[in-house]
């Protein structure tokens, strides 16, 4: 069924870079064989899933949504991607998204737009706007996407949908093409909370392979999910984010923001104002930490080892020469923006400038978080300050785009887990979103609020 629903609808929604049918019904039909002869398997085997294009998926095109990797076949799984068919999800393709996750509205890939299905003249959030389209157009249940500066939480905003940032180290980055390894971090993208925690489960715990995987097992999520939908939240602080509502935020985001805090309150909740002053500047060290660590990561795509490989017509045939030919031919405008933004900050001179500040306010950040917590169990606000935006309204300005992530990045700086849950419609029909940000580790704090909201 949503194969036929693929077939039907993705020619204008665009989500899916690649579909892989045959191999989505080999594991149905595998799965029915098994429930035939009386196997216990997963609770989620047999329910179809949607892989973000940034997961590397053996024997499958992995384009990072960029020139640069068309036609590239890993030769491996990501973690998640084994545990993903171990626990046999026929996987229903690789989906669109901003290349090399760098993007707010999935404009930025080579594979072209992807639209937003509540609204085809607008964007589906970004990067991951391929994964949140797809749930929202009926095209999977489920989806992975990933999320370096808000690229699982602002799509689940603006197609109504739910998306979960996990603890930084909750889910191996084992196979996910690095954008910001400090920041980067994959988690469920699904339409219901209860969902997300089965989901988070599955492709969660530690990795030997991820040196930055932490030991603990990802359990109780779904237990605080089903305990959350009993509705009591007596004796939850929950703190609302000063910063990061008000000014700049549209007026029907703010509305269902307030609507949802009362519901909070009804439910037993108490909540108390926060301030985290730094969360100010939070935007300004993640476009030099973010785009640092990816001018390194992106060093890799030389012509030679992966993908693309342009060779010059003239003069002669230098190692340097067919690099530059091939980065220059391989890379979209927005992902060169960031590599000389990235090695400007790193360059000797102006490092403690800027590389060195930034990491400086990333620290300021984490306290603020500390002490929020102190006062709060888990800390709110609206997901993005405007509901979906027009193509093309953005792609020129650069830092109008990057305002998007105001309120989703400050969880990337910290390492905190954050979830995006469906808030209802703004003033223009279109979906808002629910933002629940837990300390670290403590990931089933949302997923209670979360299911006691929805
Ligand atoms: N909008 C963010 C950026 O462009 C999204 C990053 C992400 O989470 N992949 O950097």
């Amino acid at each position: 069924a949503h194969l036929d629903r693929i077939a039907a609808v993705d020619p204008t929604i665009n989500a899916f870079v690649t579909v892989t049918a045959e191999d989505a019904l080999a594991t149905a039909r595998d799965v029915d064989e098994r429930r035939a002869r009386g196997e216990q398997l997963h609770p989620l085997a047999g329910v179809p899933i949607a892989i973000k294009d940034v997961v590397v998926t053996d024997g499958v095109q992995t384009t990072a949504g960029s020139k640069m990797l068309e036609g590239w076949i890993p030769p491996y799984d990501a973690t998640l991607v084994e545990k993903i068919k171990e626990a046999r999800l026929p996987i229903l393709g690789k989906t669109n998204m901003d290349e090399f996750a760098m993007g707010s509205s999935t404009e930025h890939s080579a594979y072209g737009n992807t639209l937003n299905p509540w609204d085809i003249e607008r964007i589906p959030g970004g990067s991951g706007g391929g994964s949140a389209a797809a749930l929202a157009a009926f095209e999977a249940p489920l989806a992975i996407g990933t999320d370096t500066g808000g690229s699982i939480r602002q799509p689940g905003a603006v197609t109504g949908t739910v998306g979960v940032k996990p603890t930084y180290g909750s889910v191996s980055r084992y196979g996910l093409i690095a954008m910001a390894s400090s920041l980067d971090q994959a988690g469920p993208v699904t339409r219901t909370v209860l969902d997300a925690a089965l989901l988070h489960e599955l492709i969660g715990g530690h990795d030997p392979k991820d040196s930055t995987s932490l030991p603990q097992p990802a359990t109780g999520y779904v237990k605080a999910a089903q305990e959350g939908a009993l509705g009591d939240l007596t004796g939850v602080r929950v703190g609302i984010v000063k910063e990061l509502t008000g000014e700049g935020y549209q007026p029907g985001v703010q509305a269902r923001f307030d609507e949802s805090v009362a519901l909070l309150r009804d439910a037993g909740a108490t909540v108390v104002e926060v301030s985290c002053p730094s969360f100010t500047t939070a935007l300004a060290a993640y476009y030099l930490i973010m785009p640092a660590e990816a001018s390194s990561n992106l060093a890799k795509f030389d012509g030679m080892r992966f993908g693309l490989r342009v060779e010059p017509t003239d003069g002669p045939l230098t190692a340097e020469r067919v690099m530059a030919a091939t980065r220059g031919q391989g890379f979209g405008d927005e992902v060169k923006r960031r590599i000389i933004i990235g090695t400007y900050a790193l360059s000797s001179g102006y490092y403690d400038a800027y590389y060195g500040s930034a990491q400086k306010v990333r620290t300021l950040i984490q306290r603020d978080f500390t002490a929020a917590f102190e006062q709060a169990d888990v800390l709110v606000s609206p997901t993005s300050p405007t509901t979906a935006f027009k193509f093309g309204e953005k792609l020129d300005d650069p830092l109008a785009m990057y305002l998007n992530d105001i309120a989703t990045i400050p969880a990337n700086l910290a390492g905190v887990p954050g979830m995006s849950l469906p808030n209802g419609v703004s003033d223009d029909g279109m979906p808002v979103g629910f933002q629940i940000l837990a300390p670290i580790s403590e990931d089933a704090r949302m997923y209670r609020i979360g299911a006691a909201l929805e």
